[in-house]
């Protein structure tokens, strides 16, 4: 049963779902048992033109504003799929988009719009500075016509399936320089060149299907030509990419709430327990009504924040706000959906169990809930900072 929401893009969502239609809750079992990458759908989405809604058109992408994209990862989540097998390429390719020159963008974006070249990994966190990102100590040191670089990055997602990776390094000791975001370089890695070349990717195993990994960086060779904008503004080029990856998540939140919440009221109207439906007690139907109410809300958030990105206005706080709220209402919605499911939540065959363990994630990643907090009380609250 379809339930009511708020049905932008409506196009854009029937060519969505029909792409995910063949892609159901058995083929995720399958590729969550094996830990296997979800390949054939991420090929499927790519020739749809799904990850490149945001290239601009004069490089061969649909030249969609950020509300389509949200509506697209939003769709997918809801039809029971997961993006968080390529959801990277929309948001990384803003950097590259933004700040990278001219022969950069003539190079990779053309070919990330056909599919060519995947851009789906993106290594900032490492094991040793947590959330700090300024305390990274993976490096680069220039030699010539190339960089040499040196490190460790950790939870880098999708590594081994793509061709391309944005990484943050320091390019000056963070004790050299005044504000501690300075010093650091964004560098466009080709992993096709780099691994077995001084780049190792180790794979990490998880409580979800991520594809997630760490790298090990020896003695690296990257060519200058690949350091994307200026030396020493790296962490300004990655912060710029930050309020779309918060109400991109967001949205793919939504359809997880939104996923959760159908799934629910399906099963509430069909199972059959003291002789009627488990839907009919107020200790089941509330808890559904009480997760759609805030998933109503937070959608409104998210684009209000997807509204003002579009519109070039400032939306650091719709877009953590969104995040927060969305990533809350699908959390609740999977907690709602396991409840209402009494033990056949359990069976991996229902497939909520395994949609709980996922939206779990977005409570820790790209960026803890604590961190959306501190940001509000500090940004928009005025509270002194606390880290
Ligand atoms: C499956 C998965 C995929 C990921 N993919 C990527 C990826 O592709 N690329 C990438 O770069 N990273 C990726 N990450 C990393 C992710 O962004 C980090 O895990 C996240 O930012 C939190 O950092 P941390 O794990 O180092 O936690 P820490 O920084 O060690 O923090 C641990 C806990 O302490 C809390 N905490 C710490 N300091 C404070 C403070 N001052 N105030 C309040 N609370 C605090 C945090 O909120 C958190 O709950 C991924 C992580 C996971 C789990």
């Amino acid at each position: 049963m379809a339930h009511a929401d708020g049905e932008t893009f409506a196009d854009i969502r029937d060519a969505v779902r029909k792409t995910c239609a063949a892609f159901p809750g058995s083929y995720w079992r399958e590729k969550d048992e094996n830990a296997a990458y979800p390949k054939e759908f991420v090929d499927a989405l790519t020739q749809a033109g799904f990850l490149s809604a945001l290239i601009p058109e004069k490089y061969g992408g649909s030249g969609l504003g950020l509300s389509a994209a949200a509506a697209i990862l939003e769709e997918i989540n809801k039809s029971g799929c997961n993006a968080g097998a390529c959801h990277a390429q929309m948001y990384v390719m803003g950097t590259l988009l933004r700040h990278g020159s001219d022969a950069q963008k003539n190079t990779f974006l053309p070919a990330i719009a056909n599919g060519t070249l995947r851009l789906q990994a993106f290594g900032v966190s490492e094991p040793t500075s947590g959330t700090d990102t300024g305390s990274i100590k993976t490096s680069a040191r220039r030699e010539g016509d190339h960089y040499i670089i040196n490190g460790q990055k950790l939870w880098t997602s999708r590594a081994e399936h793509s061709d391309l990776m944005l990484l943050l390094v320091r390019t000056t000791p963070k004790e050299d320089v005044s504000k501690r975001t300075d010093g650091m370089s964004v560098f466009i890695v080709d992993l096709r060149e780099a691994v077995g070349r001084g780049l190792t990717i180790r794979p990490i195993k998880t409580m979800i299907n991520h594809s997630t990994t760490e790298i090990f960086i020896d003695d690296l060779k990257v060519p200058a030509e690949n350091l994307i904008g200026k030396e020493g503004t790296g962490f300004r080029y990655i912060l710029d990419g930050m309020n779309a990856e918060r109400i991109l998540i967001g949205a793919e939140c939504i359809g997880d709430a939104r996923w959760f919440i159908n799934k629910a009221v399906d099963y509430a109207n069909e199972r059959i327990v003291f002789d009627r439906p488990i839907g009919q007690n107020q200790g089941i139907q509330f808890p559904i009504a009480r997760a759609y109410a805030a998933t109503q809300a937070a959608d409104l958030m998210v684009q209000q924040a997807a509204t003002r990105f579009e519109q070039g206005l400032e939306c650091g706080s719709e877009a953590n706000m969104a995040k927060l709220l969305a990533a809350d209402a699908s959390w609740a919605a999977a907690e709602m959906c396991l409840q209402a499911h009494g033990g056949f939540g359990f069976a991996r065959e229902y497939d909520v169990e395994r949609k709980w363990r996922e939206a779990r994630l977005y409570q820790i990643a790209p960026i803890s809930t604590n961190f959306i907090l501190s940001y509000i009380a500090e940004h928009v609250l005025g509270l002194p900072r606390s880290y």
